[in-house]
């Protein structure tokens, strides 16, 4: 400060407004003067002064002074013009430089070197210097500026939450050129990992201390700390989301602005994809009972019958229907119909294959999806889910029970091409449990095999 205010001090006042002007006229004021004064100091050191003090040499003297003086300015022309000139070219290279990434996002900054040389040891000389490393943080700042971009992207560019988990991770790894890094995310129960091995799993469990309170996180620190490595907390509205784990470089405060971003970045991103994947969830499922919802157990066994590209798909559907369902809700109220119909939901669930699909279709109305099944094995596990609902009625609180049975309508799809698959089966496997109802009711119906012109002609 002091010296910037000694440096002001001494500047001589501005004259043209062009540097090279002044020092030009600046010259040709001293040239002129050295000139005036030369004639004494002629006439001081023995000349005689009728010589000395003549107008011809006075003439010459000023003519010189002033041939010095224009001498004086080329040359601070060509020697520090020059250098300032090389120093004015670069700094444009370095503008358009900036200016064309920000444009074009290119990620290299001046391509042929910004750089000057550094060829004198003096103002001009730590300008240049100065310069130089200028340049280097604007590369340095640029290079960070890029890699958050980078990240920030990879983290915020879809809505599934693994694929966001893992192409970030991966970016972040390339980005901070670290050994090694993993992601624990942990909502709602569910735990995903997401690692390239390089992660110790004795470090991912102590890492899981941060998603259990303040205590835990603690301790998680210390035992992550002493193996040499870090753990960044995800969190979005105070609540913990995850972990991100990493090689501590806690020095290197590029890199740890670097993880800051993406740890914020991504606990938002991930936030909003893993309400999307609830949201999802839960537009496909029946609220009540826990099944798939009609649209989404449709949408699955059109994906089964969409399967059987030679001929019709292996697959049946059983069409199944609470019996008398009306009088237990007149009877015990809706609140108990409602439990009953989940009850049912869950016992059927619970006595079919891993791989069958079943779905509420309606009020007291599931349908089972049965892959691989022919008519006759559908019809035996339709037999099985009925006897199932028969001897395991619903037990209240009050140690009542609530008996209810079912009747059955099974299909299998029609062989040739039909205009509505689905449509067409499902229209069978009513039928079939009509025929169930007429009959007495808790039994089962299987329809019989059908022409694809019969079932169009619906
Ligand atoms: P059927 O043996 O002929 O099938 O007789 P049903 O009484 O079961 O059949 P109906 O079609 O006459 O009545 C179905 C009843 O199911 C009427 C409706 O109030 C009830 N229901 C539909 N959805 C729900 C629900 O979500 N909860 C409850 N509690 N009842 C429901
Ligand atoms: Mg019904
Ligand atoms: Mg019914």
């Amino acid at each position: 400060m002091a010296a910037q205010r000694r440096a002001t001090r001494w500047q001589l006042p501005v004259l043209t407004g062009s540097a090279t002007a002044d020092v030009l006229l600046y010259s040709a004021v001293i040239g002129t003067v050295v000139g005036l004064a030369f004639p004494y100091v002629l006439v001081a050191t023995g000349f005689a002064p009728n010589v000395a003090m003549s107008g011809r040499i006075r003439l010459l003297c000023i003519v010189a002074g002033l041939l010095v003086a224009a001498a004086n300015a080329l040359l601070a022309r060509l020697v520090i013009g020059s250098r300032l000139t090389r120093l004015a070219r670069a700094m444009r290279t370095v503008r358009t430089s900036i200016e064309h990434s920000v444009v074009s996002g290119s990620v290299e900054l001046c391509h042929d070197g910004c750089h000057v040389a550094v060829d004198s040891a003096d103002a001009i000389g730590a300008v240049a210097s100065d310069f130089n490393a200028l340049v280097d943080a604007v590369g340095r700042a640029h290079g960070a500026q890029r890699d958050l971009a980078a990240v920030a992207r990879a983290v915020t560019s879809g809505l599934d939450a693994d694929d966001l988990c893992r192409t970030g991770l991966a970016e972040l790894r390339a980005r901070s050129a670290v050994t090694g890094a993993a992601l624990v995310v942990s909502t709602d129960g569910d735990r995903r990992v997401f690692t390239d091995g390089s992660v110790p799993a004795e470090l991912l469990n102590a890492c899981d201390g941060y998603l259990n309170g303040s205590d835990a996180a603690r301790r998680a620190e210390v035992d992550v700390a002493r193996l040499g490595w870090c753990c960044t907390p995800l969190t979005t509205h105070e609540a913990p989301l995850g972990v991100l784990v990493l090689p501590d470089r806690s020095d290197d405060a590029g890199r740890r602005r670097l993880v800051e971003v993406f740890a914020a970045t991504l606990a938002l991103s991930l936030s909003n994809a893993l309400a999307h994947e609830r949201l999802a969830a839960q537009s496909r499922v029946d609220e009540l009972t826990g099944l798939l919802n009609r649209r989404a157990g449709l949408q699955a066994l059109a994906e089964h019958l969409g399967r059987g590209r030679e001929g019709p798909a292996r697959v049946a559907v059983a069409m199944i229907d609470l019996d008398h369902f009306k009088t237990v809700n007149d009877t015990h109220g809706h609140l108990v119909g409602d439990r009953l119909l989940a009850h049912v939901a869950s016992i059927c669930r619970r006595a079919l294959r891993a791989d069958d699909v079943l779905l509420r279709y309606g009020g007291e109305e599931f349908v089972a999806v049965l892959p691989g099944q022919d008519a006759r094995a559908a019809g035996a596990a339709a037999e099985r889910l009925r006897a199932t609902v028969d001897r395991t009625p619903l037990r209240l609180r009050d140690g009542t029970t609530v008996h209810v049975t079912v009747s059955v309508g099974v299909a299998v799809p029609i062989p040739g091409t039909v205009s509505d698959p689905i449509g067409s089966l499902l229209h069978e496997a009513d039928a079939a449990l009509y025929r169930a109802k007429a009959a007495g009711r808790d039994r089962v119906e299987v329809a019989p095999a059908p022409t694809a012109d019969v079932v169009d002609a619906v």
